[in-house]
C-alpha cells in the first residue's frame, strides 16, 4: 500500500510539473512567434540590424524551451543511472572553466579548495556536472556586482561513508520564509528564472543516494552536496 501511495504521489507531482512546464513553454513560444512576425515584416523593409536582433532573440528563446524540456524530462522520467567510481574533484574540474567564465561576467571571484586524499565517490559524471553547474550558477547570479564563490571539498567523521562538496557565496542570502521553497519546482525569484535548477539538483543527488543541504544568513548562502563513497577495492 505504501508503495502505491508513493507511486500516486509521484504521478501527481509529475502532473504538476508537466502543467507548469507547459505553461512556462508558452512564454518563449509567444515571444518566438512575435519576433518571427516582426522578422517577416522586416524582410520587406530589409533592415539588417533589426533582422539580426530578432533572430538573436528567437534563438535564445528556443534555447530556453530546450532547457525547460530537458529539465522536465529529467524530473519526470526515472532515468537509469550508471554509478561508477570517480574523484569528486575531477568532476568539478570539468565544469570549473564554465563557472569561472560566468563569474567574470558578474565580477565574482571563484576560490576552489580541493582536498587531497579524499576517497573516490560513486556517481554518474554527466548528472553530477549538471548539479555542480546549477549550484555554481545560482551562487554567481546571487552576487550581481561582485563577491566570492568558495567551492570546497571535505569529509566529516560524522558521515564516514560520504564525501562533501560545498558551494558558499557572499551574496545577500535567502530569507527564512523563502528558504523552505527553494527546492520546489518552478519556485524562482528571478525574472528570467525557470525555478527548476534546484529541483533538478535535488532529484539527481537523491537518485545518486546522496543528499543536499542549504543554509543561509545575511552573509551569504551555503549549499552542501553529500555523495556516497566508493567502498570497493582501491587502485
Ligand atoms: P532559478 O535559478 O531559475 O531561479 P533555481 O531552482 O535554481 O531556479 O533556484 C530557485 C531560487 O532559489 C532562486 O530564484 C533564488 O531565489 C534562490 N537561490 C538559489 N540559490 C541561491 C543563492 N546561492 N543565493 C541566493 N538565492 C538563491
Ligand atoms: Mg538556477
Amino acid at each position: 500500500l505504501e508503495e502505491e501511495v508513493r507511486r500516486s504521489d509521484r504521478l501527481k507531482t509529475i502532473g504538476q510539473i508537466a502543467a507548469g512546464t507547459a505553461h512556462e513553454i508558452r512564454n518563449p513560444l509567444t515571444a518566438i512567434k512575435g519576433f518571427m512576425q516582426l522578422l517577416s515584416k522586416s524582410l520587406i523593409d530589409r533592415d539588417m540590424d533589426k533582422e539580426q536582433e530578432f533572430v538573436g532573440i528567437v534563438l535564445s528563446e528556443l534555447d530556453r524551451v530546450n532547457d525547460l524540456v530537458s529539465d522536465f524530462l529529467l524530473l519526470s522520467k526515472p532515468k537509469e543511472i550508471k554509478q561508477v567510481s570517480m574523484k569528486i574533484g575531477e568532476v568539478l574540474q570539468e565544469i570549473l572553466p564554465m563557472i569561472r567564465n560566468e563569474a567574470l561576467l558578474y565580477n565574482v571571484t571563484v576560490l576552489y579548495y580541493p582536498k587531497p586524499g579524499l576517497s573516490p565517490i560513486l556517481a554518474d559524471k554527466e548528472l553530477l556536472k549538471q548539479v555542480f553547474l546549477n549550484l555554481g550558477k545560482n551562487a554567481i547570479e546571487a552576487m550581481d556586482g561582485g563577491g566570492n564563490l568558495i567551492i570546497r571539498e571535505f569529509s566529516s567523521p560524522c558521515e564516514p561513508d560520504k564525501i562533501a562538496l560545498e558551494f558558499r557565496d557572499t551574496g545577500p542570502g535567502i530569507p527564512a520564509d523563502v528558504l523552505d521553497k527553494v527546492f520546489d519546482p518552478f519556485f524562482t525569484t528571478k525574472p528570467q528564472g525557470t525555478g527548476l535548477g534546484l529541483s533538478v539538483c535535488q532529484r539527481i543527488v537523491h537518485d545518486l543516494r546522496g543528499n543536499i543541504e542549504v543554509a543561509s544568513d545575511r552573509n551569504g548562502t551555503q549549499f552542501i552536496v553529500w555523495l556516497p563513497c566508493f567502498e570497493g577495492p582501491t587502485d
